[in-house]
């Protein structure tokens, strides 16, 4: 993979270009897409954003969502974007798998790769330029220095900080881990010297969910939660019947998993999700245990040090087993907090 920098040079010539990030894009994927998209607008290229699969209603605010393409539904329509691209920069994702059935095309497709992702152990080999640092709080950190370094930060204009907004607050839990850095409070500041409201983008995100979501958390907190103050972890898993009862769609679920890292004295919560095919896994963390490791070595998943995710095609009874038995290796580690 060669270093980023080296495109800079390129961006000039008027290019066809797809930007795609992982699947159920969250604000940092959506947001740091869109970010990209507009600053490649404004400079002359042919752009056309496509997400893996459909993503949270409480995303559709941002400027160019409606323009952004489903692959799972209007998958003819994308791949003909992506038989026909030039590029294709890759967002907020660190391996092609993460993108689901889009992946098959990525890997086929003779467009230069390009990648810019913040997650642990990159697949660098399927990248022709990128970048990856796992320092960044977000990927639309990186997008911002990505425009900043390429000389067009004049460019930067409402469009493109609300979205960057989004996702460096989605990835920074509101600018309060440690990832929320000088430099992102700096990126931060310039928005608002540049006329940035950013009180309306946290209310867009989180104040936007119906009354249903916050009967399910409550049912979840009620029935769906096991702490285990020994091992100082906390696991919650939610049934295929109980996303039916509770009407929940694509973005209820988001958030959930830190409830239970409220609790005093836990330092893992994990939670577990019967959705659609796969059995879906978020784990969160503080100080010490390694989320990443975690669930590359037993859930088939990766991410950060701290919050990481992972999938499993077992059923629900047997990934609760399966997360019970792994941590009796941790014990030692967990019990010590
Ligand atoms: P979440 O728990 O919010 O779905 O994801 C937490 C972090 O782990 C995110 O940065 C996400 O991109 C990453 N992640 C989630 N699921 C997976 C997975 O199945 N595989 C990998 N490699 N990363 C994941
Ligand atoms: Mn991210």
């Amino acid at each position: 993979m060669i270093e980023i920098d080296q495109l800079y040079p390129q961006l000039q010539e008027p290019r066809k270009i797809v930007i795609t990030t992982h699947q159920k894009p969250d604000p940092d994927a959506m947001g740091s897409s869109l970010g990209l998209y507009h600053f490649l607008i404004n400079i002359g290229h042919e752009v056309q954003v496509i997400s893996p699969t459909n993503w949270a209603a409480f995303l559709d605010w941002m400027p160019g969502c409606d323009k952004v393409l489903d692959f799972e539904s209007q998958t003819a329509k994308a791949v003909k974007y992506i038989n026909v691209a030039d590029w294709i920069f890759c967002l907020d994702f660190n391996a092609l798998n993460r993108t689901k059935k889009l992946s098959t095309y990525l890997e086929g497709s003779t467009a230069k790769k390009i990648l810019i992702d913040h997650h642990r152990e990159p697949q660098t080999d399927a990248f022709t330029w990128g970048i990856s640092d796992i320092q960044k709080s977000s990927t639309c950190e990186m997008v911002y220095d990505f425009i900043c370094n390429s000389g067009y930060q004049h460019l930067i204009n409402d469009p493109i900080m609300k979205c960057l907004y989004a996702g460096v607050m989605g990835d920074t839990g509101s600018f309060r881990y440690s990832s929320a850095t000088a430099g992102v409070h700096d990126m931060i500041a310039s928005f608002k010297r540049n006329g940035l409201q950013h009180t309306e983008i946290h209310e867009l995100i989180y104040d936007n969910y119906l009354e249903n979501r916050y009967r399910f958390i409550g049912h979840i907190l009620t029935h769906r939660l096991e702490v285990d103050y020994q091992l100082n972890t906390a696991l919650i898993w939610v049934t295929k019947q109980d996303l039916l009862k509770y009407h929940i769609k694509t973005g209820d679920t988001e958030g959930l998993v830190n409830y239970p890292l409220g609790i005093q004295g836990i330092k893992l919560a994990a939670l577990l999700i019967d959705r659609d095919e796969k059995r879906k896994w978020s784990f969160r963390s503080k100080g010490e245990f390694d989320c990443n490791t975690f669930a590359r070595r037993h859930f088939n998943g990766g991410g950060h040090f701290n919050a990481a995710g992972g999938e499993s095609d077992d059923s629900l009874e047997q990934n609760l087993k399966q997360f019970k038995s792994a941590l009796k290796e941790y014990a030692t580690q967990l019990s010590s907090y």
